[in-house]
C-alpha cells in the first residue's frame, strides 16, 4: 500500500492511498478539492473511494466534487448518513471491507464527534485516526463524552505497538509544550522534541507516529502515569478523572 500525505487548509491532512496489486485509489477525509485533485492528478489520475473519518467540514469538504470528477464511491459511519455529504456506503462498527485487495476494519470510536470511526489495517499496521488521537494529543469531545473519548482513545492504545498512526491535522508541536507541561520528568518526551524540530525545520509532516511512541509520550495516554499525576495535584484520582481534567486544561492550552 502506498499512503501519500496531502496538506490541506491550515493544518489539516487528507490521505491517498492505492492498493498495488488492483491500482484501486482511495482517499481518506479529502478537506478540499483543490489539493487532493492536483495530488490525485500527479499520481494515479483516478479515484474509487473516498473514506470519511467523522462529518466535520475539513474532512468532507471535497466529497462532493471528487465524487463528481471521478465517479467514487463514498463511505462512512452509518449513524451520520444524514451529515456526510453524498455518502453512498454505510459502515458499522467492526465491519470488515475492502480497498481492492487491501483490507480494512472499522473501529468505532465516538467522543470528538457522536459518528466518529478510525480506518484500521491490521496487515499493514496502519491506522487512520481523524480527529481522535493525534500525535502527543486527542481531539477536543463536541459531541460525545467523557467517557466515551477515553474509552475510544484506549481501544486505538490496544492496537499493536509497531501500528503507524495517521490523524487528521498537524498540531503536534503545540500538543508538545502541553505534554512537557504535566509530563516534565518524561525523557521520551525529550527525544521526541528533537525528533519535532528536525522534522519541523524540514518543512515536513510529523505524521505518522506509532501506537508505541503514543503510550509513550501522548499525555492523554499516560493518565496513569505518577508524574502527571502529581503535576495535576490529583493523586488519587481514578484513570477517568485525570483524563478529564487534562482535556479541560488542553482547551485553554
Ligand atoms: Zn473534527
Ligand atoms: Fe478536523
Amino acid at each position: 500500500m502506498d499512503i501519500e500525505i496531502i496538506p490541506c487548509l491550515n493544518d489539516n491532512y487528507s490521505y491517498l492511498l492505492k492498493d498495488n496489486q488492483t491500482d484501486t485509489v482511495a482517499i481518506i477525509d479529502p478537506s478540499e478539492f483543490g489539493p487532493c485533485d492536483k495530488k490525485i492528478n500527479q499520481k494515479y489520475k483516478k479515484l474509487d473511494l473516498i473514506l470519511n473519518t467523522h462529518h466535520h467540514f475539513d474532512h468532507v469538504g471535497g466529497n462532493a466534487e471528487l465524487k463528481k470528477k471521478y465517479g467514487a464511491k463514498i463511505l462512512g459511519f452509518e449513524n451520520d448518513k444524514k451529515r456526510i455529504p453524498e455518502i453512498d456506503t454505510l459502515l458499522k462498527d467492526g465491519q470488515e471491507f475492502k480497498i481492492g485487495n487491501l483490507n480494512v476494519k472499522t473501529i468505532f470510536i465516538p467522543g470528538h464527534t457522536s459518528g466518529h470511526i478510525a480506518f484500521y489495517f491490521e496487515k499493514e499496521k496502519v491506522v487512520f485516526t481523524g480527529d481522535t488521537l493525534f500525535s502527543l494529543g486527542c481531539g477536543r469531545v463536541f459531541e460525545g463524552t467523557y467517557q466515551q473519548m477515553f474509552e475510544s482513545l484506549n481501544k486505538i492504545k490496544s492496537l499493536p505497538g509497531d501500528t503507524k498512526i495517521y490523524c487528521g491535522h498537524e498540531y503536534t508541536k503545540n500538543n508538545l509544550g502541553f505534554c512537557i507541561k504535566f509530563n516534565p520528568n518524561n525523557k521520551y518526551l525529550k527525544y521526541k522534541e528533537k525528533m519535532l524540530e528536525a522534522k519541523i525545520k524540514d518543512g515536513k509532516p510529523t505524521i505518522p507516529s506509532t501506537i508505541k511512541e503514543e503510550i509513550q509520550t501522548n499525555i492523554f495516554l499516560r493518565y496513569n502515569d505518577v508524574d502527571v499525576k502529581d503535576a495535576l495535584n490529583l493523586k488519587n484520582a481514578s484513570d477517568l478523572e485525570i483524563f478529564t481534567k487534562l482535556r479541560d486544561l488542553k482547551d485553554n492550552f
